[in-house]
């Protein structure tokens, strides 16, 4: 029975995603999964699982140092509680780790392997769940009860809460490239509104009522085009 091939449900194709559910023209296509997750998205996963424990170390450090921004860690405690030094990065690693561990738990229950053996110091828990994490990782983006779910805050997907995991971590160590704006103006609404957002393959007007999506080749032609005018108008 050949299989149909069907749109990865990672951050690749979101611009796709989204431009298919409003509806509107467009000549964008899905990062196709290979058979669940394009490959892009199965290198990156790993990529981002692998960095975790360096990243988790930076957060220690953004405690002792002190620079943390608590504000940039969102958690469900009551914003009654005062804050302590270090709380936000405790409760950062408390949440990665945490995750960490429960996702193995996890793969452990799906698969019938033996109950994860609790490790007393965290650094070795970390380690040892993500050895296992990237042991089992092909099979979690494809066999994983939620590998087909659409990448989203909150999803049980296994691939979305590693990039969850990893972002965080990036972003509270200030790391993030967040978005990168791009110099040409949007070709649709004229606004400069065109955005480049880390880890997308598209640039993205973040006009709302315009909201065009242009691919990296497009954005190029259009930005060689916008500066060849200018020039012309420099020349007249
Ligand atoms: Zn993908
Ligand atoms: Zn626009």
């Amino acid at each position: 029975m050949p299989a149909t091939p069907t749109p990865c449900p990672g951050p690749c194709s979101r611009a796709w995603r989204t431009a298919e559910t409003a509806g509107t023209p467009h000549e964008l296509q899905p990062a196709w999964g290979q058979p669940v997750h394009c490959y892009t998205c199965q290198t990156r996963t790993r990529g981002d699982l692998a960095a975790i424990p360096e990243l988790l170390a930076a957060i220690w450090l953004e405690a002792t140092n002190g620079t943390a921004r608590p504000a940039d860690v969102t958690t469900s405690r009551p914003a009654s509680v005062a804050p302590w030094p270090g709380q936000a990065s405790r409760l950062l690693t408390d949440l990665i780790v945490g995750g960490l561990a429960e996702l193995e738990d996890d793969i452990r229950a799906l698969r019938g392997l033996a109950p994860r053996t609790a490790a007393v110091r965290e650094g070795a828990a970390v380690t040892a769940s993500i050895s296992f994490l990237d042991t089992h990782l092909s099979w979690a983006m494809e066999h994983h009860p939620a590998a087909g779910e659409i990448h989203e805050r909150d999803s049980a997907n296994p691939s979305a809460q590693i990039r969850s995991w990893h972002r965080m971590a990036q972003r509270f160590t200030s790391r993030d490239a967040r978005l990168e704006q791009r110099q040409a103006p949007c070709k649709r609404c004229g606004w400069r509104s065109l955005f480049y957002a880390d880890g997308e393959d598209y640039i993205e007007c973040r006009n709302a009522e315009c909201k065009l999506l242009m691919t990296a080749d497009e954005y190029a032609h259009w930005a060689e085009e916008v500066a060849a005018k200018g020039t012309l108008k420099h020349a007249a």
